[in-house]
């Protein structure tokens, strides 16, 4: 089975072998494949244990391993603490003196988090892990504490003495904190000394992590050390690189990944849009020695929180992502027996098949196809800063085009190499010139940000439109009525109106001289105020389309404030598909046709396009539509209902033309469930 179950289960001290032995029983029943053993419980939480401390916990694991091995499972561990999640009360320096702790870019001191420098910590760290080693384990977690952002009052680290000295010894620049603070935010062109600051920080976590490897090793040559990696989406702001960790954490063996979803609690099922993008962002950046698991959690791990539907949709959908194995972190920290939630466990036992069928045919895939986000390392280093107060501002907003494509049934890939590559914030600033005439002279769809960006950059001519003076965001100085389709390739009727209302055109779009406008946004009495969408060929022979709003919208959070829900709508729909048709001059990767929010995935590989789509509504949709361009003549295509039951799609139901195969799956998907497609030609 290429679907794996890797339950986590806390080892509650208090109760070690009883815990043992029904979670075992349970996993059995429910097809669990390996077990992670969590060392405490963060319900009594106690944050870094002194070593004494730590072997007091062995012998539950021992037990535990015994039991699991004897069940025909894998036994991990996952080490509930490695710098500390973030401040619960405790003072560590009572309880380690010699300890170094976290610190603040504000000069904050954490009272319970370290610092990754530390040398007391560095020795506790690596004790601790070889005695962990010592049982064994299959794989050896670091937890996501490990990390420089979000640990309580330190908001972003590590800015301690040890840091700074170490730094000034590496690059021979010595900073005060506040000095070095005001130049890494300074507002406008980023001062060079940000890229070596992020750089050091990498470095530090890259190598204390080949330090714990080397000890783990030495006990167990072959344990995989794992990574719980924060999301991918800010780890390059957090001061980490994904491909030096994971080459780090391999230590020349095999390593693994758990990829978060960042999806804790049921948010509605829109939420999956997250858990797709995170993978997505991450799967280019993985080696083939690296063993790929996702993060499907509730916290705080039941019903109340999650829902068996919800979780196992997470679960499918990461198995088409060609991420097999499923960390489950779906039972609490403090011991209830898991048997008071037989509905997990009756999910993943009676599932298990359905995601494997999925699974076992996109785990194929050379490549994911979609419309191109762009991804390149150290973007957070290229960004300009406009207030200078906080970290998040390094962020590019990169992604803001991800949810509306998807929304109409296109997916999308990360990287810069995509027929279409759809830019919002400041990503084109982690581009040299070469990469921008690439991009721009094959598809590019830009927001208002990102059209400032490649002005200022000096590649005005390249999207056929100039800025206008008039500021109208992010407040309205003139009543707006609505955004006017005008253009009947792209939405464009009679009276085809799309709300305005909190969607503010940040900027007036100026068409340059061949530029051809399709909607505009309207006054109250309909009369036409300012270009909205505009389309533009240039130089390069490239096709471009550009909108006046912010779409990637602002802070460190990826999805805060992002497009307002008044974007989306029927017409709006009908433009961006339109749009995405013309940019690709029919290169589109996928189009789904079915109602509401879509999910939507493309993979191609030898002699096959894959393709999948999820209802993320309400309503069941009723049949489903999907356009693809294949290259080659499609013979026969198979397709996989809800339950993962692949067989041959009757010859009326799909037809190809000029590449372009259409077809139409006349079958019920219910809420959260998924069908998909192989073409092969
Ligand atoms: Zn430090």
């Amino acid at each position: 089975m290429k679907i794996k179950y890797m339950l986590r289960r806390t080892l509650c001290p208090w109760n070690a072998k009883e815990i043992a032995d029904e979670t075992v029983a349970y996993c059995r029943k429910s097809r669990v494949d390996e077990i992670a053993w969590i060392t405490e419980s963060s319900g009594m939480y106690k944050e870094l244990l002194p070593i004494n401390e730590i072997k007091k916990i062995i012998p539950g694991l021992e037990y535990a391993r015994k039991k699991t091995l004897a069940a025909g499972m894998l036994y991990s561990i996952n080490p509930l603490t490695t710098l500390g999640h973030g401040e619960y009360g405790h003072e560590l320096k009572l309880i380690h003196p010699e300890m170094d702790f976290m610190v603040d870019f504000t000069g904050k001191k954490s009272r319970a988090c370290a610092c990754p420098l530390s040398p007391y910590w560095r020795k506790l760290m690596t004790s601790t892990y070889r005695l962990y080693a010592e049982t064994k384990p299959a794989r050896l977690w670091i937890e996501d504490d490990f990390r420089y952002n979000n640990h309580g009052s330190v908001k972003f680290g590590c800015y301690c003495d040890l840091h700074l000295r170490e730094f000034a010894k590496r690059t021979g620049k010595t900073f005060s904190r506040d000095e070095l603070v005001a130049r890494l935010l300074r507002p406008g062109k980023p001062d060079p000394v940000r890229k070596e600051w992020q750089k050091f920080l990498g470095d530090v976590l890259a190598e204390t992590v080949a330090l714990i490897a080397k000890e783990a090793h030495a006990a167990s040559p072959s344990t995989e050390l794992a990574w719980m990696s924060v999301t991918p989406l800010i780890l390059d702001v957090c001061g980490a690189d994904i491909r030096q960790m994971l080459s780090a954490f391999a230590d020349g063996r095999r390593g693994a990944i758990r990829i978060p979803t960042t999806v804790y609690t049921e948010q509605g099922h829109r939420a999956m849009l997250f858990e797709d993008e995170s993978l997505k962002k991450a799967l280019p950046d993985l080696p083939a020695s690296i063993t790929r698991c996702t993060e499907i959690e509730s916290c705080f791990h039941s019903l109340y929180t999650k829902s068996a539907a919800f979780t196992a949709a997470q679960i499918e959908w990461a198995g088409i992502l060609n991420v097999p194995n499923q960390t489950l972190n779906i039972f609490d920290y403090i011991g209830s027996p898991m048997n008071l939630t037989p509905g997990y466990g009756k999910m993943l036992a009676s599932r298990k098949n359905e995601f494997n069928s999925f699974a076992e045919v996109f785990a194929e895939a050379k490549s994911i196809q979609g419309v191109g986000i762009i991804s390149a390392p150290s973007m957070s280093a290229n960004v300009h800063t406009t207030e200078g107060k906080s970290f998040g501002e390094f962020s590019s907003r990169e992604s803001g085009w991800a949810n509306p494509l998807r929304a109409f049934g296109i997916p999308i890939a990360f990287g810069t190499g995509e027929d279409i590559t759809a830019v919002t914030g400041q990503a084109l600033r982690s581009l040299d010139r070469k990469a921008i005439e690439s991009i721009f002279s094959r598809g590019v769809m830009l927001d208002a940000p990102a059209l400032k960006v490649l002005h200022e950059m000096g590649y005005s001519e390249l999207a056929g439109a100039g800025i206008g003076k008039e500021k109208i965001g992010p407040f309205k100085s003139v009543p707006l009525g609505p955004e006017e389709m005008t253009d009947p390739d792209f939405g464009g009727g009679k009276y085809h109106y799309s709300w305005t209302y909190a969607l503010w055109p940040e900027i007036v779009l100026k068409p340059m001289k061949g530029a051809k406008v399709i909607s505009r946004i309207t006054d109250v009495d309909g009369k036409p105020l300012y270009p909205a969408f505009v389309l533009y060929e240039n130089k390069f022979g490239g096709r471009v389309a550009v909108c006046p709003y912010n779409l990637g919208g602002s802070g460190l959070d990826p999805y805060a404030n992002r497009e307002p829900s008044c974007f989306y709508s029927e017409y709006r729909k009908q433009q961006i598909q339109g749009i995405v048709k013309w940019l690709g001059r029919g290169k589109i990767p996928l189009i789904v046709d079915a109602p509401g929010w879509v999910l939507p995935h493309r993979a191609d590989a030898t002699g096959r396009v894959m393709l999948a789509a999820m209802n993320l509504n309400s309503d069941p949709w009723e049949s489903i539509g999907m356009k693809a361009p294949v290259p080659g003549k499609a013979g026969k295509i198979l397709w996989a209902d809800i339950n993962g039951n692949w067989r041959v799609l009757a010859r009326k139901n799909w037809s190809q033309a000029g590449g372009l195969v259409s077809m139409r799956l006349k079958t019920i998907v219910p809420p959260l469930r998924t069908v998909a497609a192989q073409i092969f030609f």
